[in-house]
Parts: structure tokens; C-alpha cells; sequence
């Protein structure tokens, strides 16, 4: 997402002669726009992009605009760089020539791509029944099980799915095996929530039972 409040950017830019602000911005608007999620903030007190880590940086200066798309990022196009200045993580853009822009934007692109999939690779999770999903959070959900998973009594359906993963979790998938629960023993459940509650006991007085006091 790009932060609407770029002032530290602004100001950033602002600070430079008239003409390598326009080159600031020009660099700024191709990087934004190859990494359309990517977040806009200062690092190392000069602009920088983020996704999953940082993106790419680049900074102003008498001569030249400094460009950092990472030692990886100089390295896959070290060819057309070739003609630059620069050194293992950064290269230098004359004030004097136009910007490769369109070089630019495919650096940027390449670094997108390799952040996302280094983010993957470190939350790829394979579940019990072996397949594969990336999720980051600490609760971790299988998204092809979660689909599989077919409620196995009507009561179930009504439930949202927090409650009911919470209830599969123990094993309780039948009104009488819910029945030999309280009420307090439900809702300390992880998942299963107060709106829960109304759902089962309705269900339970159907088949006539009740929950254990
Ligand atoms: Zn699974």
C-alpha cells in the first residue's frame, strides 16, 4: 500500500536543486508504479520502497542519482548496467542523461518478485494431509483442508468457522457429543465465540437435549 502521509519524502526531494527534483520524482513515480504495494518510507535517511523487507532506496545527489535495488537486484542486470557507475548493491544515473526508466521499473519488478517469493519460501507450511499453503500468522489454517471439510450435521452450517474448526478441533461434531459440554467449556474454546452460543443451544432444544450445567 503506499502511504498517502510521503511527506518525509517530500521534504526529502525538496531539498534538491529544481532539475534533480524532477528526476527524484520522475524515479519515484516508475518505482511506485512497478511496486504498486509496496510502501514509501526514509531509511538510511533517503527514500525507500518496502515489501516484505526492503525493495529498493534511491537518493539525490550533486552529480548523479543513486539507485540501490540490492547486490541482487545489480546483479540479474548487470549487462545493461554495465554502462554505469556503480558498485555490488547500488548504481549512479548521470543528472546530465535521461533515466533508464523503463530499466528502472524492470529492476523494481525483479525485486518485487524475489521479495514475495523469499517471504513465501519462509511461510510455505505443509499441512498434516501434505499440502502446501502460505500463511504467516501463528494460527495456521489449511486453506485446501478448511475447503474439503464439509460440515458433517445441519448445526454446523450455521456456525461461523472459527466455532466450528473449534468444535472439529475436539472432536465434537454431534449435538449429543456437545450436549456432555457446558456453556463455559464451549466459549474456552480457541476460536469458538459468544454468537456461537444461541446457534447451539437452538439446535440442542430441536433435538431435545441441553447443554451440561
Ligand atoms: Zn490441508
Amino acid at each position: 500500500m503506499n502511504t498517502l502521509n510521503n511527506s518525509d519524502i517530500d521534504r526529502y526531494i525538496a531539498g534538491f536543486p529544481r532539475e534533480t527534483q524532477i528526476l527524484l520524482e520522475k524515479i519515484r513515480t516508475s518505482i511506485r508504479a512497478a511496486a504498486p504495494n509496496a510502501e514509501e518510507v526514509m531509511s538510511y535517511g533517503i527514500p525507500t520502497f518496502q515489501l516484505h523487507g526492503n525493495l529498493v532506496h534511491f537518493a539525490g545527489y550533486r552529480q548523479h542519482i543513486g539507485f540501490y535495488p540490492a547486490p541482487s537486484g545489480i546483479a540479474a542486470f548487470k549487462k545493461e548496467l554495465s554502462v554505469y557507475k556503480g558498485a555490488k548493491g547500488s548504481v549512479q544515473f548521470s543528472l546530465e542523461k535521461p533515466l533508464p526508466l523503463a530499466l528502472i521499473s524492470r529492476i523494481v519488478k525483479f525485486r518485487v518478485k524475489e521479495n514475495i517469493e523469499k517471504f513465501n519460501a519462509k511461510n510455505t507450511k505443509i499441512c498434516p494431509q501434505g499440502h502446501q499453503y502460505v500463511k504467516s500468522s501463528d494460527c495456521p489454517v489449511c486453506p485446501v483442508c478448511e475447503k474439503n471439510r464439509k460440515p458433517t450435521e445441519g448445526f454446523m452450517v450455521d456456525l461461523s468457522a472459527p466455532a466450528r474448526r473449534a468444535l472439529e478441533n475436539k472432536g465434537w461434531l454431534t449435538l449429543k457429543k456437545v450436549a456432555a459440554h457446558s456453556e463455559s467449556e464451549l466459549l474456552a474454546l480457541h476460536g469458538f465465540g459468544p454468537a456461537a452460543l444461541p446457534v447451539l443451544r437452538k439446535a440442542l432444544k430441536k433435538a431435545g437435549l441441553k447443554f451440561k450445567k
